[in-house]
């Protein structure tokens, strides 16, 4: 060994880490004291043994040679080992191992320091069983934990399964309970000695008793005056049996009134499906019973007002059926849905006959009329001239009726106006007698007194003989020209052609009645005020018509002005304007200074034969109506104020 290394062991040697030193076959040519302690193995027995035979253990050998080998290539090498001790024991070992590298070629020693590890070894061993215990224990623990958790988790899902079916349930609970409070019956329930156990809010608005007043006590308190045992027999038998009961009590009210209820009982179970007790629900039926009252007494109204309705019904029908005007109902297709009997009495047919008719079939002239009701949903009316199925004309005044509903029927109302035309006609030929006779007696004053004066000249022309006779004769002449002027009058009045119609200048039939009526106004003391627009509007109709009503109006005012009066007679254009359209007319007022007319007979000098007269006939006012209304006018009489009457015809302008 050279002399360099024997420095070195000495100075490895006071460090007292085990070292060994094995060339590089891997025997060991020294190792110092600490190794000696170490192994076990004397120094003397350490050196020339080859490090892979110092154990039998598999695999020793092969890791020796590997270490050799990783030091010489890398010059290091440093790992744990397990040795064995002289004495058979092991020891676990790092060992660093480096090369020395000698200058002398081939010398290259390797030289191991070892660190003996086995306290350390167990120590780690120690710790790894305690680490493998603890990890076991705390593998168990997460176990235990994890089992614990399922379970808790379990617990937990059942316990919020449970709650939620609790909440559910006690959801429930307070839905029923609001439910029972809502409801506007009273809810009461009742044990098996029918002592109350539940007494809902309406019961408590129903009788004025609070729950807890009511609680414990007996339920049959609450029905007013002596029970009816039997019923309420009735009523446990049927609850017992299972089925609902119903019946009305007088119930009592806290502060003592009664009122009739409609109660409903039902038997309630416990859980095991045992009969607990019943549950009744109580109506208040004190409204129902007033509303039952008030419909009886509406329908006993009713009954009242379809008694008179059947009673106006055949009053209608009696009156319908004696009217004289014949009415039928007619449908939208101008077929005949009823009649009454003057209907039937008009076309000779049996009342039922005509039901189910086309009304062109029944009577053909009133067609047209009732076509333009039907269409146009108006009213429409026209007079119309029928044979009789017994001979003879009838003359209809036809008015169609819409009836107003959305079937569009109508009613066609008939009036036979035949024989009232006949008695118009009598009447005025009457009036016109009667205007004639006043007129001749006027005419024949008017032609007495030129008459009388003719006399009394040939009178005198016979006794005062010829000196003066001319005089006379002319004075004759006179006369005589006075008559044939009176007689040309009264012809001018009536000289246009009977019944034609024409434009009538109403002023100069004004003048011309004044002008023949000149003499007698003057002779009664009457002075005439004419007040004539010229020119005025012309109006159509009959001269002679017109002139006839002048003249009854003009000869009432000589009636009724016996001691003289003023006389006026005014024209005048009026225009009178409906729904934006204008209508002209010509009025004429005649109006005297008499007495006026007499309030409450004011409503009947129209009315045909009404006279204050003695020896009136009371057809001239009625005439002159019909006359004037006949042209489209209309005639009114009234008072003016500071006496006298004054009547106004109106009648419409002619369109010229
Ligand atoms: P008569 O002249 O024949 O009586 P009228 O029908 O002409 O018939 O008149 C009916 C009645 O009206 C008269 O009797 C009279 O009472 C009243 N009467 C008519 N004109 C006047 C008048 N100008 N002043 C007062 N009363 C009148």
């Amino acid at each position: 060994m050279p002399g360099q290394l024997h420095t070195c062991i000495t100075l490895i040697e006071a460090i007292g880490q085990p070292l060994v030193v094995i060339d590089r076959s891997g025997v060991i040519v020294y190792g110092n004291s600490a190794a000696e302690a170490t192994f076990g193995w004397r120094k003397d027995e350490m050196f020339g043994r080859a490090v892979a035979s110092l154990s039998d253990r598999p695999g020793w050998r092969r890791t020796i040679v590997r270490a050799l080998d990783s030091v010489v290539q890398d010059g290091h090498w440093s790992g744990e080992l397990i040795v064995e001790r002289r004495d058979g024991t092991r020891a676990a070992v790092l060992i660093s191992a480096s090369l020395w590298r000698t200058a002398q070629k081939g010398a290259d020693f390797i030289i191991g320091i070892v660190t003996d590890i086995s306290k350390q070894k167990r120590i780690e061993a120690r710790l790894r069983r305690r680490v493998a215990v603890q990890r076991r224990r705390t593998a168990d623990l997460e176990q235990h934990l994890k089992q614990q958790l399922t379970d808790v988790r379990l617990a937990n899902r059942m316990l919020s399964k449970e709650i939620a079916e609790r909440t559910s349930a006690e959801q429930k609970l307070r839905f029923q309970a609001m439910l029972l409070a809502a409801v506007s019956q009273a809810v009461i329930a009742t044990n098996l000695s029918s002592d109350i156990i539940y007494w809902s809010r309406s019961a408590e608005r129903i009788f004025g008793w609070s729950e807890s007043e009511m609680i414990g006590r007996h339920v049959y308190d609450l029905v007013a005056g002596p029970r009816d045992e039997a019923m309420i027999a009735d009523m446990r038998a049927t609850v017992a049996a299972g089925r609902t009961w119903e019946g009305e009590f007088t119930l009592i009210r806290r502060h003592g009134t009664t009122f009739p209820a409609f109660v409903t009982v039902a038997a309630i179970y416990d859980e095991q499906q045992q009969r607990s007790g019943s549950i009744a629900i109580i109506s208040d039926m004190t409204e129902r019973v007033r509303d039952r009252q008030a419909l009886a007494d509406a329908n006993a109204r009713l009954q009242e007002v379809n008694a008179d309705l059947r009673l106006s019904r055949d009053l209608l029908h009696t009156i319908v059926d004696n009217l004289d005007d014949a009415l039928a109902l007619i449908d939208s297709h101008g077929i005949v849905q009823a009649t009454n009997r003057q209907f039937a009495r008009l076309f000779d047919m049996p009342p039922d006959a005509l039901p189910g008719k086309p009304c062109s079939e029944v009577c053909p002239t009133i067609a047209p009329i009732l076509a333009r009701t039907l269409s146009s949903g108006l009213k429409a009316s026209g007079r119309v001239q029928m044979n009789r199925a017994s001979g003879g004309q009838a003359i209809l005044d036809v008015y169609s009726i819409p009836l107003g509903n959305a079937s569009r029927q109508a009613v066609v109302r008939l009036a036979d106006v035949t024989e009232h035309l006949q008695l118009e006609a009598i009447m005025r030929q009457n009036e016109r007698l009667a205007t004639s006779s006043r007129l001749a007696a006027i005419v024949a004053h008017e032609i007495n007194t030129p008459l009388q004066s003719i006399q009394n000249y040939l009178y005198l022309l016979r006794s005062h003989g010829s000196e003066q006779s001319a005089e006379f004769l002319d004075l004759v002449s006179d006369e005589i020209c006075r008559v044939s002027g009176l007689l040309r009058r009264l012809l001018d009045l009536h000289r246009p052609g009977d019944g034609a119609i024409e434009l009538i200048d109403c002023n100069t039939v004004i003048e011309r009645v004044l002008l023949l009526l000149n003499s007698t106004l003057a002779s009664n003391g009457i002075r005439v005020e004419q007040r004539l627009t010229t020119p005025l509007q012309r109006v159509s109709g009959q001269r002679n018509a017109l002139t006839q009503v002048l003249l009854n109006l003009l000869l009432n005012a000589v009636d009724a002005m016996p001691y003289g009066g003023v006389l006026s007679i005014t024209t005048r254009s009026a225009r009178e304007t409906v729904d934006r359209r204008s209508t002209h007319y010509v009025q004429i007022v005649v109006e005297d200074t008499g007495p006026g007319i007499a309030p409450d007979l004011q409503k009947r000098i129209f009315d045909p034969f009404f006279t204050t007269k003695p020896h009136g006939s009371g057809l001239g006012l009625t005439v002159s109506r019909q006359i004037v209304e006949q042209h489209g006018g209309r005639l009114n009489g009234q008072n003016v104020p500071g006496g006298g009457a004054a009547f106004i015809i109106t009648l419409p302008a002619a369109n010229e």
